[in-house]
C-alpha cells in the first residue's frame, strides 16, 4: 500500500515535470455538475502531484447548484459547511492545444477521509461499469457532440438576448458543403486539436439548423466516453473563442428550431466478442444485449430526467426534428428513441445502438451511468423488446400510435423529474443522496423557469454548456 503510494507520487511528479517541460502553466480540473457544468478547479503545474496525493478543495455545494448558478438544497447536500476533494485522474491528463500553456483532466471527487463521496457523477459511472464488468459484460459508448456556432458579439461578450438575432458566421444549406467552405480554417484547426489531444475523430459534418455542426469521436469504455465529451466540447469552445466565434451546445438554441442533440451510441461485448452480431438471433441480438436494450426503452422516461436535464431540453423534444421523442425503438429509425443500427454486415464491430433523446445539458457521467443502470436491471429482469417501428411516429394518428403501444417521453422535465423519482432502479443504482440532489436541481430549473416563454429559456440557456 504504503511502496503503491510512493509509486504514485513519483508517477505525478515526472508527470508535473513533463509538462512543465512541455510549457504547460495550469492544469484544469473539471468535473461536471448535476445541472450538466463542468466545474473547474486549476492549479499550476508543479502543484499537480500534490493535488494528486491530497486532492483540492470544492464545497459539496456544486451538487446542489443549477444551471444558473442559483443554490437550492436536498436532504443530504446544501449549504455552506463542508469540503470534498477533488482528485485529478492522471491518466488522462491531456495537453490542451487549443489553450496553449494549459492542459486538462478530469476529476473524481472524494471527502476528506479519502472516501468516495457519494454524489460523485464520475464514480456513479465507474461503479455501473464494474458492475456491468461482473456480469461479464464490457460497454462501449460515444456520444455525438452537436453545436451551433456564432459570431461573437463585439466588446462585452453577454449572453444574446431572446430577441437578438445571431450572427452566424456561414451560410448555405444544411448538410451543405457551403458551410465546410466558408469555415474550412476553423473546422480544420477544431479536428486538428482534438486529434493532437488524442481523441480519435470519425467524422466532422454540417448539420440541420443555421451554423449547427456535428463531430463524432471513436467509442471507449464509458467513463471514457465521458471524459472524452467534456474535452470535445471544451476544445470546440476554445477553438471557437481564437477564431472570434461562439459555440452553443445548449440543447435549443432558438426555441422552434431543430436543436443540438448529445445522442449516446454504445454496444455490448462478451469476452471480447460483440453481442450484436449473433447469427440466427433476432436483429442479430444476443439475449443479453436485447434485454440491456429493453431496459433502456422501459427506464427512457426516467431517463430522460438525466439525459435531458433542463427546461430547455424539453424545447428542442419536438416531433419529427429527429430527437426521438416517443418511446419506441428501430432499426436505423432516426425518429425512434432507441435507434439500432446494424453496420455493414461484415464488420465486426459495426452493430450498436444509440440513445437519440439525450441533450448535451445532460451530465454525461450519470448519462452512462444512468443507461448503464437500466440496461442491466433489464438484464436482471429479463426485459424483452418490442417489436421495432418504422416511419415517424409523429406523423401517425393518435389512435395508429395507441394500437401500436407508442408512447410519447415526457414533454416537460417535471414528467421526467416524477418518473426518476419513482424509478427502483436508478434510485438503487445511484444512491440517495445522488438520486436526491439530482431531484433537487431538476426542481429547482422547473422552478425558475415555471413562468417563462420558449424563447426566454432558449436565451436564458444559450451558452450555459
Ligand atoms: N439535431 C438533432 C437532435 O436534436 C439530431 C440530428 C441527427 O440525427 O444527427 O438530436
Ligand atoms: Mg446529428
Amino acid at each position: 500500500m504504503g511502496s503503491r503510494a510512493a509509486e504514485q507520487r513519483q508517477e505525478a511528479r515526472q508527470l508535473a515535470a513533463r509538462l512543465s517541460a512541455e510549457g504547460v502553466r495550469n492544469v484544469a480540473l473539471t468535473w461536471v455538475d448535476n445541472a450538466g457544468i463542468a466545474r473547474v478547479k486549476t492549479v499550476p503545474a508543479e502543484r499537480l502531484a500534490a493535488a494528486a496525493e491530497r486532492g483540492v478543495g470544492m464545497s459539496p455545494v456544486f451538487d446542489v447548484f443549477t444551471s444558473d448558478d442559483a443554490i437550492t438544497a436536498s436532504d443530504h447536500l446544501g449549504g455552506p459547511d463542508g469540503d470534498l476533494r477533488l482528485f485529478p485522474d492522471l491518466e488522462r491528463v491531456t495537453t490542451l492545444a487549443a489553450q496553449p500553456g494549459w492542459a486538462w483532466a478530469p476529476a473524481d471527487r472524494y471527502d476528506q477521509l479519502g472516501l468516495p463521496h457519494p454524489a460523485c457523477q464520475r464514480q456513479f459511472a465507474r461503479r455501473m461499469t464494474e458492475r456491468a464488468a461482473a456480469a461479464g459484460l464490457e460497454l462501449r459508448m460515444g456520444f455525438e457532440t452537436e453545436w451551433v456556432v456564432t459570431r461573437a458579439p463585439a466588446g462585452h461578450p453577454a449572453a444574446t438576448g431572446a430577441d437578438e438575432p445571431l450572427d452566424y458566421p456561414c451560410t448555405g444549406p444544411a448538410y451543405g458543403m457551403t458551410r465546410v467552405v466558408e469555415l474550412s480554417d476553423y473546422l480544420r484547426d477544431v479536428t486538428e486539436a482534438l486529434s493532437v489531444q488524442g481523441i480519435d475523430v470519425l467524422q466532422l459534418h454540417p448539420e440541420y439548423a443555421p451554423g449547427q455542426f456535428e463531430v463524432t469521436t471513436a467509442p471507449g469504455d464509458p467513463v471514457r466516453a465521458a471524459d472524452d465529451v467534456v474535452l470535445v466540447r471544451e476544445t470546440i469552445r476554445a477553438v471557437s473563442v481564437r477564431h472570434g466565434l461562439r459555440a452553443s451546445f445548449a440543447p435549443s438554441v432558438v426555441a422552434g428550431q431543430v436543436g443540438n442533440g448529445c445522442h449516446l451510441h454504445l454496444s455490448l461485448y462478451r469476452d471480447g466478442t460483440s453481442l450484436h452480431r449473433t447469427p440466427d438471433a433476432q436483429w442479430s441480438l444476443a439475449p443479453d444485449a436485447s434485454a440491456f436494450l429493453g431496459g433502456i426503452l422501459a427506464a427512457l422516461p426516467a431517463l430522460l430526467a438525466i439525459g435531458c436535464p433542463s427546461p430547455a431540453s424539453y424545447l428542442r423534444l419536438q416531433p419529427s426534428h429527429w430527437a426521438g421523442v416517443y418511446q419506441c425503438w428501430g432499426v436505423e429509425n432516426r425518429e425512434a428513441a432507441l435507434r439500432l443500427i446494424t453496420g455493414a454486415p461484415d464488420d465486426p464491430d459495426g452493430g450498436h445502438a444509440e440513445v437519440k433523446t439525450f441533450d448535451a445539458a445532460a451530465n454525461p457521467y450519470l448519462a452512462v451511468g444512468a443507461v448503464l443502470a437500466a440496461g442491466l436491471h433489464g438484464i436482471e429482469s429479463a426485459t424483452r423488446l418490442p417489436e421495432p417501428q418504422t416511419g415517424d411516429p409523429g406523423v401517425l394518428g393518435v389512435r395508429e400510435r395507441a394500437r401500436r403501444g407508442i408512447v410519447r417521453l415526457p414533454a416537460t422535465l417535471t414528467e421526467a423529474a416524477d418518473r426518476l423519482e419513482k424509478s427502483a432502479p436508478l434510485y438503487e443504482a445511484m444512491g440517495e443522496v445522488l438520486h436526491g440532489a439530482v431531484l433537487a436541481v431538476r426542481r429547482a430549473e422547473e422552478a425558475h423557469f415555471a413562468e417563462s416563454e420558449d424563447d426566454a429559456i432558449a436565451a436564458a440557456t444559450r451558452w450555459r454548456w
